[in-house]
């Protein structure tokens, strides 16, 4: 294969369609549109309700086997899907998260695909978009002032351990702790505070998975922003902020109509982070893309075991939708780091080794895709395997991971959209939709009923492959108190490292004979879930010694170069 041209070069030279004919093929009219600038334009939220009595598409989900630092494919794969499908005459809609600011500027330096499967404008899109992020950043940060206020002003509420902090979609290690309130009496009660990125604010999940503006206004309502002495709750409601957030938010909870390079409907919608959040795109836009097409595919942070299993357990759920198939990207530089024959480091370029032909190395790392095919099936859904080529890949090293999937009872398909648009996705495309004819039943991996508790070990131990879980007292007593508070019957999200299915992420292929610790609970009740922390989990990303900013400039003409 020859070398491409790079993304952004890619993405530039594609003639974009007008978004109301994007908008028309999807059967939404102007009047459902609001424009932003001549190629973006929200959907409005009436739209929910004037496409409900459509007949609902097919929901597919791309997710992928346990990653190396690069990331696998899986919003390439997404991409070059939907175009692939619309080539086989399927209406398609994509609905992807829109990228944070901070890893655009950090290390990857855009996140819209990749080649010939992006979605454009490619700028825009990694650039503010239609300042959805600079909406949650201001809601989230009004809150965090109006605590701090609260304060000043004679904490009535009597708030004693405060858990809100602030955001922004900078990444800036140096404000992840902070004193605030330095000064003097007039200048605010001192504090131990600190900064998280945009992606990592409860305000974003919210935003991705309320179901309605109004549903938006009882979650930001129940926000749980610190407790008591005596261990009560305090709400965003009781700090009477959650109406203010609301209106800053309304307009960022209309999802954002962009397109693929062969211009295939792409709904671009909130960036919850994969390790505390979802790691989904929004419910409102899969309601609305899940009856403007005949297929609608999104995709999952991270690898199955935390982005496909929130998936399933939370976003279906709260949407009310059933996935119809799951795409599980495989890449051959993955399987080969599963061998462990390789060290594979973040910031570091692949060992050269590991580009040479070697059906060995992969067939030594097919555990993780086993696993990750057997986690798929444990929720009745069909896992059709991707194998997303790259142009060092050898015929002979995708032969072995065909053979697995198709032992395992999977479709496959090699994919080249990376490399050709659409057109490489074909046979991909027809595998997924024979999968979408295939009988669900989906099974969620507990039940809301179960116990908080319950509902974390069955997750560890039915997803991961744990043995068990290993719960800190402290986190006992906490998950004890959310239930006694009326918070035992949210879903949980765990938090671990997503390089590995167990916590600790030199451990490679599919792990057997470990236990996940928990160490600490914390509750996210707007967002609607508990989330118990495996492992120390990274929710401000610093910036590396060079980072992608450095390379990012206007030429001349004021075109925005060094994004890739
Ligand atoms: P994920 O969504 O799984 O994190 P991405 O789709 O963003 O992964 O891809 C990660 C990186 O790998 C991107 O820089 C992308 O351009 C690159 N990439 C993905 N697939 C291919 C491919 N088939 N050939 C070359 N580069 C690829
Ligand atoms: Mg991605």
């Amino acid at each position: 294969m020859n070398a491409l041209p790079s993304d952004l070069e890619i993405a530039r030279s594609a003639t974009l369609r007008p978004p109301a004919e994007v908008a028309a093929d999807m059967g939404i009219g102007e009047d459902l549109l609001e424009p932003y600038g001549r190629q973006v334009a929200k959907v409005d939220l009436a739209a929910v309700e004037a496409l409900a009595e459509r007949p609902a598409g097919k929901y597919v989900v791309v997710t992928a086997i346990t990653p190396t630092p690069f990331g696998e494919g899986k919003t390439t794969t997404a991409v070059g899907l939907a175009q692939g499908l619309a080539r086989e005459g399927s209406r398609p809609v994509l609905a992807l998260r829109q990228p944070s600011l901070g890893p655009v500027f950090g290390i990857k330096g855009g996140a819209a695909g990749g080649g010939h499967s992006q979605v454009v404008p490619m700028e825009t899109l990694n650039l503010h978009l239609t300042g959805d992020f600079h909406a949650v950043t201001a809601a989230h940060d009004l809150l965090a002032a109006m605590v701090s206020n609260h304060l000043h002003h004679g904490n009535e509420l009597g708030l004693h351990r405060i858990e809100w902090r602030r955001v922004m979609d900078v990444n800036d290690r140096a404000l992840r702790s902070i004193i605030e309130g330095n000064g003097g009496p007039m200048d605010g009660v001192t504090r131990q505070s600190g900064f998280d990125i945009t992606a990592a604010s409860e305000v974003m999940v919210i935003l991705a998975l309320a179901t309605s503006l109004a549903d938006l206004r009882e979650r930001l309502g129940r926000i749980v922003v610190g407790w008591t002495r005596e261990g009560q709750p305090v709400t965003a409601e009781q700090l009477k902020a959650a109406g203010a957030m609301a209106v800053l938010l309304k307009d960022a909870l209309k999802p954002n109509l962009l397109q693929t390079l062969e211009g295939t409907p792409a709904l671009i919608h909130t960036g919850p982070f994969g390790n505390i959040a979802t790691g989904n795109s929004s419910v409102i836009a899969d309601r609305i893309g899940i009856r403007s097409g005949d297929v609608l595919v999104t995709e999952a942070g991270f690898a199955a075991d935390m982005g496909a299993e929130r998936f399933f357990n939370v976003k279906c759920r709260t949407a009310g939708l059933t996935p119809d198939a799951a795409v599980l990207v495989t890449t051959v530089r993955a399987l080969k780091a599963h061998s462990e024959r390789f060290e594979v480091k973040v910031g570091k370029e692949l060992p050269p080794e590991m580009l040479a032909e070697s059906p060995q190395d992969v067939e030594a790392g097919v555990a993780n895709l086993r696993k990750h095919l057997e986690i798929i099936r444990s929720f009745g859904v069909q896992p059709v395997v991707a194998i997303n080529a790259f142009p060092t890949d050898h015929a002979s090293e995708h032969e072995v991971i065909r053979r697995v999937a198709l032992e395992a009872g999977a479709r496959v398909a090699v994919s080249t959209h990376v490399a050709e648009g659409g057109e490489g996705a074909r046979e991909l495309a027809l595998e997924v939709l024979a999968a979408c004819e295939d009988e669900v039943s989906f099974i969620p991996t507990y039940e809301l009923s179960d116990p908080l508790e319950t509902k974390i070990e069955k997750i560890a131990t039915g997803v991961y492959g744990a043995d068990g879980i290993d719960i800190a007292p402290a986190a006992r007593k906490a998950l004890a108190q959310y239930t006694e508070q009326g918070y035992g019957e949210l879903p949980v999200l765990i938090a671990k490292t997503q390089m590995s299915l167990s916590h600790d992420p030199t451990l490679k292929g599919a792990p057997t004979g470990w236990r996940l610790p928990v160490r600490e609970v914390r509750l996210a009740a707007g967002a609607g879930y508990v989330y118990a922390l495996a492992g120390s989990i990274m929710t401000m990303p610093g910036l590396a010694k060079h980072p992608a900013a450095e390379r990012i400039d206007l030429d001349a003409e004021g075109n925005v170069v060094g994004l890739f």
